[in-house]
């Protein structure tokens, strides 16, 4: 089968999937009738489906000949942000859009979904399609790997759109490519009293913003500074009144780092410094910390199979380099279950005006790339298996 060729064919029909989920977008955990689009179209292509993790699912398509598991995943949220694009096809879901381009991953997908049914006796092994809800709260894919949805899969590939990247590129690369994402929150205790006898009280204002310039040596002097890390304090809040010393402040942020290491090793000096700075100033702090999502580090050899997919595909030229994005996604929890590989696909395109950020109110796709992703879905998964 000529995956390119299949995938051209169907264009129109994955971008009318695409723009029905751009018209109907559903936020983490309320992705009911995206799901149950999604199910309705894999029993239509004779693929089984297993609902999990809320409003998940699992398509399963087992090939004519036996061989590997391949998982191939999209996310299916959408997000609170109301949409300022004035398509023809803009969201009909007030407050919502996908403005994350998952519309485009579902689409992409199913696209993928409707090629391999076609020629699955062809297929040595299983294609398992994954569509994931809750990504933007990063807690999905970790419930659908708990549910069972890598279970006996033995690579797994991912993708998300980007418009920094124009409508014919591919960018897919080993190592770290997206950085992990941590929350803390730290409650200083101080003592209040009247602001004009600072003897008598303890400020936890000053405890604040001491510790707020005390962490960010963590990045400069704790580290390697060839690793990069990100410590993001977003919000401090605390005081009453001009002429009270504060009693409490409360400072919350988040890391970002791409190695593995580090990102284990900062909350335990983030607490070194939030204890000691507190007792320098006598005051004492609460350091709560929230684990989210791994650095995303593609492994090698699977990329390289991708590599090879996009230059069979579409040339070359298509597969261009990009560094990586400070940006997180919760795709490394399935990576902790088995190689994994996650792409970015361009959608930008500067003579159409196309080139807004993700999560931007007007955020937008060259719906060219549709039958690109689709093809590189179903193509690679065909290449994974092939390799003995
Ligand atoms: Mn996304």
């Amino acid at each position: 089968m000529n995956v390119r060729d299949q995938a051209a064919r169907i264009q129109a029909q994955i971008i009318e999937l695409r723009r029905h989920f751009h018209m109907y977008p559903e936020p983490s955990w309320e992705e009911v009738n995206t799901s149950a689009r999604i199910a309705e179209e894999l029993s239509k292509l004779g693929i089984s489906v297993r609902r999990l993790a809320k409003t998940g699912l699992v398509g399963t398509l087992k090939g004519g000949k036996p061989g590997k598991t391949v998982a191939l995943r999209a996310d299916i949220d959408a997000l609170s942000i109301q949409e300022e694009t004035g398509l023809p096809f803009a969201s009909q879901n007030k407050g919502f859009m996908h403005a994350c381009g998952h519309d485009c991953h579902i689409a992409c997908l199913l696209g993928a979904a409707t090629i391999l049914s076609k020629f699955k006796d062809e297929i040595a092994g299983t294609v398992k399609f994954i569509f994931q809800p809750a990504e933007e709260s990063v807690e999905g894919a970790k419930l659908m790997v708990a549910e069972g949805a890598m279970d006996g899969v033995d690579a797994v590939f991912g993708m998300h759109v980007l418009a920094e990247l124009p409508v014919g590129t591919v960018n897919i690369a080993p190592g770290p490519r997206m950085a992990s994402a941590d929350m803390f929150k730290i409650k200083i205790e101080g003592q209040g009293g009247h602001g004009s006898a600072p003897h008598r009280g303890v400020d936890a204002i000053l405890v604040g913003s001491a510790l707020i310039m005390n962490l960010q040596s963590l990045v400069s002097r704790e580290f390697n500074p060839l690793e990069p890390v990100v410590v993001h304090v977003g919000k401090l809040v605390s005081g009453d009144r001009f002429n009270i010393i504060a009693s409490r402040a409360i400072l919350e942020g988040t890391n970002r780092t791409f190695n593995a290491d580090i990102r284990q090793q900062l909350p335990k000096t983030m607490q070194r410094i939030v204890d000691n700075t507190a007792a320098a100033y006598r005051a004492t702090a609460e350091l709560e910390y929230n684990w989210g999502c791994p650095p995303l580090v593609n492994d090698a050899s699977l990329t390289q199979i991708v590599q090879g997919t996009v230059k069979k595909l579409y040339g070359e030229e298509s597969l261009v380099s990009m560094p990586p994005l400070t940006v997180s996604e919760d795709f490394p929890f399935y990576a902790e279950k088995a190689p994994g590989a996650y792409a970015f696909l361009g959608v930008g395109n500067a003579e159409k005006g196309i080139g807004w950020p993700l999560h931007h109110a007007h955020f937008d796709v060259d719906e060219n790339a549709l039958k690109i992703g689709t093809a590189l879905y179903a193509q690679f998964a065909l290449d994974y298996l092939a390799v003995k």
